[in-house]
């Protein structure tokens, strides 16, 4: 098979998880798949590889921490950890983002990210963008460059995208 149509085929779908009525992309299958996993870190690394100044990667717990270690080792980038509240030891910078009933929170060790550092921000999957964009806003807030956000798996019918302020987003594979 073709790259992508096999990443898309290794996602399982889990229907009324974790409530009804939601389709939830399950990566868990995907990393089965010990061919589907290399296909998409190649597929990922063609796209980070054509960057050229010094850069960082910032993935949001905990399915993004997946799929980018094997892009920052290829080309030596730091990593930095988006984590939700009280997983995280040091000093801390947060940032809080509505949800569609209630709100969550993302946080960063202060001094993880220095101004001006150009960042790819990486998660499993994107849905209504609110993660993405309070990623961003938490970046820039310490004065980082957000070049681009890249996912596994888009829904594109919720629109994240127009959140991200413009941002460039990489996707491998749109689901319905
Ligand atoms: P958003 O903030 O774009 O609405 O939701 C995206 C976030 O929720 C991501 O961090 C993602 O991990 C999680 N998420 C929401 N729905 C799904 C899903 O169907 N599958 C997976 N793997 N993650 C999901």
């Amino acid at each position: 098979r073709p790259p992508r149509p096999r990443i898309a085929a290794a996602i399982r779908v889990v229907p009324d998880f974790p409530k009804p009525g939601i389709m939830f992309q399950d990566i868990t299958t995907l990393l089965l798949d010990p061919e589907a996993f290399k296909t998409l870190s190649t597929c990922s690394l063609s796209v980070t590889l054509t960057w050229t100044s010094r850069w960082s990667q910032v993935r949001i717990e905990a399915r993004g921490f997946i799929f980018g270690p094997p892009i920052a080792l290829a080309i030596g980038a730091k990593f930095v950890p988006l984590r939700k509240p009280k997983k995280l030891p040091g000093e801390v910078i947060s940032e809080n983002y509505d949800l569609e009933y209630g709100s969550d929170c993302l946080q960063m060790h202060v001094g993880a990210v220095q101004p001006g550092e150009r960042v790819l921000i990486v998660d499993d999957l994107v849905a209504t963008g609110g993660t993405l964009r309070a990623a961003i806003s938490l970046l820039e807030r310490v004065g980082a460059e957000v070049v681009e956000c890249a996912c596994v798996i888009e829904l594109p019918e919720l629109k994240g995208r127009e959140r991200l302020d413009g941002k460039p987003l990489y996707i491998l594979v749109e689901s319905h």
